[in-house]
């Protein structure tokens, strides 16, 4: 099976205000195209060669679970931004946010530490764990919460590739821009198939 790099449903100047088109012309033209390349270079033979992402993120190791996992965590990561998002989640996932984080704004509040704390290069996420309830995780490098059988909802990457061309070395002022293009339906979506 050959993998491909998704297609996006906005443009790629379509962010600039938090995602500069150059950053969106190497994070996603570049960097993942690139983990898509490598897996499809690295599969033919193996037992992957026919797997879903899902399967190689919970079965295999080394350099087919990281770039497997890198083409799995940034579709999900693009797939989230709209130009026009929703800003704020509604109803259940609402409900599911106050009883595990206290409020909207104690969530948005500890996600961000999670991302901006983050040694080195991985994600923040908000996951369904294990016990059904929310929570918000890191994980490093490739890292992804399908391996330890947590649902993921939302991510950050934290990357420096992710923000260097447009903010340096002030991953703090990334993650508080990111959430101006986080569209909450998207999650809201993902959280409802996740039950
Ligand atoms: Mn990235």
């Amino acid at each position: 099976m050959k993998h491909e790099l998704p297609k996006l449903n906005y443009a790629a100047d379509a962010l600039a205000s938090v995602i500069s088109t150059k950053t969106m012309e190497f994070h996603y033209g570049k960097h993942h195209q690139a983990y898509v390349n490598n897996l499809n270079n690295l599969i033919p033979g193996t037992r992957f060669e026919n797997a879903s992402l899902e399967e190689i993120i919970r079965e295999a190791d080394g350099g087919i679970l990281n770039n497997g996992a890198q083409v799995w965590n940034h579709t999900f990561y693009f797939e989230s931004f709209s130009a026009s998002p929703k800003s704020k989640p509604e109803g259940e996932l609402l409900a599911a946010i106050e009883i595990a984080f206290g409020s909207f704004d104690e969530f948005k509040s500890k996600f961000s530490n999670a991302a901006v704390t983050l040694f080195g290069s991985g994600w923040a996420w908000l996951v369904i764990d294990t016990d059904g309830k929310l929570a918000i995780t890191q994980e490093s490098n490739a890292g992804n919460p399908i391996r330890k059988n947590q649902k993921p909802l939302l991510t950050c990457d934290v990357w420096e590739h992710a923000y260097y061309l447009d903010y340096q070395n002030r991953r703090p002022d990334y993650v508080q821009a990111f959430w101006n293009i986080l569209d909450w339906k998207v999650v809201e979506d993902r959280f409802r198939k996740s039950r």
